[in-house]
């Protein structure tokens, strides 16, 4: 889903990674071709103490697996912040601003994952041609699938720090068997509630009939 991200160069606007903006993009014929982002964002909340900082202590830059854009030779760097705490009470001394796509210590963008679950529960394929088509590993692959089985459905007695929720668009009707032995009816456009702290995803509900309302409030958070 196309949304207005405030970016307007045109790389960004291509790329279309939701809240991030394209910093430099290299072609070279060893490497192929790479690009580097970083979040629009130039604050983010300590997930401790909710408090706003953008008082930057480090730019780590990591690689990241993201769906294919224009051939399968793209490299993905993020620059991502590291944020001073500014709230003196709190532990927390710094913590690594997070966002939707790319939740923490997460190395696959969140739009790779939806691929990937849609694919091996809507789809019926072999994880092997999965990974092949992702450029993902047969373990990832098989982590994330799991990941969801085991929670979609479960979800009411889990504590989520940072809740994600995010529109994604799948191929067609697909049907998920939840951990309470019910089948659950998902439309194509559905609203995936991830926890961004450990990348997985713990429901998929209908976005355009479902109640989303409730919905959400079915996800555990604290106060
Ligand atoms: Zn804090």
């Amino acid at each position: 889903m196309i949304k207005d991200t405030g970016a307007v160069d045109a790389a960004s606007i291509l790329f279309n990674l939701d809240d991030y903006r394209v910093l430099s993009v290299e072609a070279s014929s060893t490497a192929g071709r790479t690009v580097v982002v970083e979040p629009i964002s130039t604050e983010a909340g300590c997930p401790s103490c909710g408090v706003l900082s953008s008082r930057i202590q480090a730019r780590p830059v990591h690689r990241v697996k993201d769906v294919a854009c224009g051939g399968k030779d793209l490299q993905v760097w993020v620059r991502k912040r590291r944020l001073a705490c500014l709230e003196d009470a709190c532990k927390r001394r710094s913590f690594v601003q997070c966002t939707e796509q790319l939740p923490l210590r997460s190395r696959l963008t969140t739009r790779l994952v939806g691929e990937i679950v849609d694919a091996g529960m809507n789809e019926l394929r072999a994880v092997t041609g999965i990974a092949r088509a992702t450029g993902v590993s047969w373990p990832t692959v098989m982590r994330k699938l799991t990941a969801t089985e085991k929670t979609v459905g479960d979800v009411d007695g889990r504590h989520v720090r940072w809740l994600g929720v995010d529109e994604h668009r799948f191929r067609k009707v697909r049907y998920v068997l939840g951990t309470t032995g019910k089948v659950m009816r998902v439309e194509p456009w559905s609203i995936v509630f991830t926890d961004l702290e450990t990348g997985t995803i713990l429901d998929v509900v209908d976005g355009r009939r479902g109640p989303t309302g409730n919905a959400k409030s079915s996800v555990a958070v604290p106060e």
